[in-house]
């Protein structure tokens, strides 16, 4: 999958995944004939609460992280959209990094 199919795929999947929550959970609440503003209330948290899961899930598909390589430093870089070149340059500066976290 190319970069650019799979920063689309971040970023609308968990729109598309929290619309069909959302709009599975209208239906089953709509059998029990709620007030519209209700049910417009309720398909609204429940898009909100599927999309901030989705979007986690999407962010750490396409994060990557670069840690020390010292014994016992758990410095690390989290670098998510990022163009080869500047994956590599972060990778570098991990292992490079002037001050060893050794706690
Ligand atoms: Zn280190």
């Amino acid at each position: 999958m190319s970069d650019t199919a799979k920063r689309r795929l971040a970023l609308w999947g968990p729109v598309i995944v929290a619309g069909a929550t959302a709009a599975g959970y209208t239906v089953v609440l709509h059998r029990y004939d709620l007030p519209v503003h209700l049910l417009l209330a309720c398909a609204a948290l429940a898009w909100a609460a599927m999309h901030t899961a989705a979007r986690h899930v999407a962010d750490a598909w396409v994060t990557t992280t670069y840690g020390c390589d010292a014994p016992g430093c758990d410095f690390s870089v989290s670098v998510s959209h990022a163009s080869a070149g500047e994956c590599r340059r972060w990778q570098e500066t991990a292992a490079n990094h002037p001050d060893h976290q050794t706690y």
